[in-house]
């Protein structure tokens, strides 16, 4: 956009010259210095030496480094309808701060632009004599004030909207980050919910179809949970929970997902991970839930354990999602009937 519009102002140059509005001389160095600064700001932004600053997009600088080349050409121009004319191209780099500009720093830019044309004023009325008493050049003079405080003012504001339009997209975009967050999440856990899990399961049911990855699963239920809700109260076994799921949470590779399957059971799914490597995690993780100490109301202490089915995808068979639960279903409730506390392997059927 900025090469354009300094186009523009070259072209209108050039035709000033070819009618003889303006010296060719005049007209060629100030093209020569528009061209100057459209290279320096490419080289600027290509190397991203323009990151260093303050305002990476350098549009207060933009919109303040035609001046010095309009600064010259004008004082070049005796005739002032053409000096107004070209002045009309000359202000148009101004606009461009309505895409970045505070109020304040547009109305500052608009003084800088006043300031260059009152220079011109008095560089050509020191040329010309009569320059002061002819009243057209104090109207253009005046006029142009008046132009830049209103163009201040709007284009200040115009970009105050978009400033705040970019924070409220920015509060979007972090609101729609909590929302897809919450919707994988446990509301009391914290941990990954069902949805989730059911998700990574199928992923890595069908990882594991299409090559030689096998990967376990620990399905966990707490021990004599109902129990726990009877004596101690449903606050105390939302805390049991929370505090166990957090405890797992805490002990898993990176690559496993752990979420709540349903009221007092959760999910282990770990990847890449045979029957042997999935026992021993399983044992640590039980050890684990068994070694955490709560204290009741009456500052009684009391202990909760989980069993623990785990079941291995198999290759020739049990590809479905459904298969593998089943599985791990009948390990856990072997667990159970071996007396709680403890890990079962499912049987590969297979
Ligand atoms: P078992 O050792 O056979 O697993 O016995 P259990 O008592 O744990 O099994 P059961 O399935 O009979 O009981 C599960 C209990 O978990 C019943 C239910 O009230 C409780 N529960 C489920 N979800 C929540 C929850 O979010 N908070 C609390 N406090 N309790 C829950
Ligand atoms: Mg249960
Ligand atoms: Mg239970």
């Amino acid at each position: 956009m900025a090469t354009a519009s300094f186009a523009l102002q070259a072209t209108v140059a050039a035709v000033a010259a070819a009618l003889n509005g303006v010296a060719w001389s005049a007209a060629i160095t100030y093209i020569v210095g528009l061209s100057a600064l459209v290279v320096i700001f490419f080289c600027v932004f290509r190397s991203g030496l323009n990151l260093r600053a303050k305002e990476p997009n350098l549009t207060f600088v933009q919109v303040l480094s035609p001046l010095l080349p309009a600064l010259y050409l004008l004082c070049h121009i005796d005739s002032l309808p053409v000096r107004a004319g070209v002045l009309l191209t000359v202000i148009v780099p101004l606009l461009y701060g309505i895409l970045d500009l505070s109020i304040r720093r547009f109305l500052a830019a608009a003084l800088a632009y006043f300031v260059t044309y009152f220079a011109v004023f008095l560089l050509v009325g020191a040329r010309n004599l009569d320059h002061y008493a002819n009243p057209d050049e104090w109207i253009v003079l005046i006029t142009l004030a008046l132009l830049l405080v209103q163009i201040g003012f709007i284009g200040g504001f115009i970009s105050g909207l978009r400033g705040s339009l970019r924070r409220k997209n920015q509060q979007l975009n972090a609101a729609m980050e909590k929302i897809s967050d919450m919707a994988v999440r446990d509301e009391l856990t914290g941990i990954y919910n069902r949805r989730r899990l059911m998700e990574v399961l199928q992923s890595e049911v069908a990882r594991s179809a299409r090559g030689d990855a096998q990967f376990s699963v620990c399905l966990f239920d707490l021990d004599d949970f109902k129990q726990i809700n009877d004596s101690h109260g449903h606050p105390m076994g939302d805390q049991v929970l929370t505090a166990c799921a957090q405890a797992v949470a805490g002990m898993i590779r990176s690559v496993d997902t752990f979420g709540r399957f349903g009221g007092e059971e959760f999910l282990l799914i770990m990847p890449m991970t045979h029957a042997d490597a999935a026992s021993i995690a399983g044992n640590r993780l039980r050890a684990r839930i068994a070694g955490l100490q709560f204290l009741d109301d009456e500052g009684r202490a009391f202990n909760i354990t989980a069993s623990i089915g785990i079941a291995t995808s198999s290759r020739d068979a049990s590809r479905e999602t459904g298969a593998i639960l089943q599985r791990v279903d009948e390990a856990l409730y072997a667990a159970k009937a071996a007396g709680r506390n403890c890990v079962k392997l499912a049987n590969n059927h297979d």
